[in-house]
């Protein structure tokens, strides 16, 4: 079986506060995009799982998430027999574009259909919530509104359509990273995500701009300027908005027409900023998956 693992971006992104478990409470707009991972599946006679990937520095054993998912359900289904595994990443890691939970999410969808177990996708969701947070979304997909610690999911409508630059620098950050270097009592104005949800229910995308924000952007920007340098470029070239996702580095780019997209890509890749440079559109999968 062969399955696509679809990256997210985060139209909206902001941290409420840190829970006594250590967890933060978020609120973030979650938008699925056209880049993703593809995974191979095949059924063995011997059991175990066995995954290869094309990045030599991911890990292939328990510790990689697409293991952690396909353990998970064949544990607790006692399903004999094995799986060869065949992960080819094309998401950047640790770049704040969800890859590796979408494979997990991924992952779970493909062995529920392989093995029928007949899993319906809410129940998938509770179980990639013990795999990582944003694995929940990752089944649903889609436009949402994420709070909680990512799993309290709200499917919003579609996202006016527009084209999406993704433009990754060679830096590398890692979430703990991000969230200990988030002082959020320093924190003066967090981004105004309930006007963003109007805007995207108004389908208004001039009223969404204004809101979308990544409280962690300001502070990542001051580590990595890359970041900054990133952002002015594609508003340069004609973005009509340009931000980080997630907990960075990857910053993307909102335009209009394909044209637009194209000139801009080609001005960043000169540019020598942006490891991945990728152009894309959003993903809505209308409920199905
Ligand atoms: P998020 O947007 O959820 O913060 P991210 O883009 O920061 O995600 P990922 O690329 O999902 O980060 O994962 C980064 C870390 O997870 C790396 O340390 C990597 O070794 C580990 N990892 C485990 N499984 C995977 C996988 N299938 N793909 C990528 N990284 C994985």
């Amino acid at each position: 079986m062969r399955v696509r693992a679809l990256a997210k971006i985060n139209l909206g992104l902001d941290v409420l506060r840190k829970r006594e478990d250590g967890y933060h409470e978020v609120r973030m707009v979650m938008q699925t995009i056209q880049m993703y991972d593809v995974i191979n599946l095949y059924k063995t006679s011997r059991p175990g799982i066995w995954l290869r990937t094309n990045l030599p520095y991911i890990p292939t054993d328990e510790r990689n998430l697409v293991y952690k998912a396909a353990e998970l359900l064949m544990r607790e289904f006692h399903i004999r027999g094995g799986l060869r595994i065949d992960l080819q990443k094309f998401i950047p890691v640790s770049a704040g574009l969800a890859g590796g939970s979408s494979d997990a999410a991924a992952t779970l969808v493909a062995v529920n259909r392989m093995f029928h177990l007949h899993l319906s996708k809410k129940e998938l969701m509770k179980r990639g919530l013990s795999i990582g947070a944003d694995v929940p979304y990752c089944v649903m997909r889609g436009t949402a509104l994420a709070e909680g610690i990512g799993e309290k999911l709200t499917p919003l409508p579609p996202a006016p359509g527009c084209f999406v630059l993704v433009g990754k620098p060679a830096v590398n950050v890692s979430t703990k990273q991000a969230y200990e270097s988030l002082h959020l009592e320093k924190i003066a104005r967090h981004p105004d995500i309930h006007s963003l949800v109007q805007g995207i229910q108004a389908q208004d995308l001039a009223a969404m701009i204004p809101h979308m924000e990544n409280v962690f952007e300001p502070g990542i920007t001051r580590e990595d300027p890359v970041i900054g340098q990133i952002r002015e470029l594609m508003l340069e070239k004609g973005a009509l908005h340009a931000m980080m996702s997630g907990s960075g580095p990857t910053v993307f780019g909102l335009f209009d027409s394909w044209a637009a997209i194209q000139r801009a890509a080609n001005a960043l890749r000169e540019s020598q900023m942006a490891r991945t440079v990728f152009a894309t559109r959003f993903f809505n999968n209308k409920g199905k998956r």
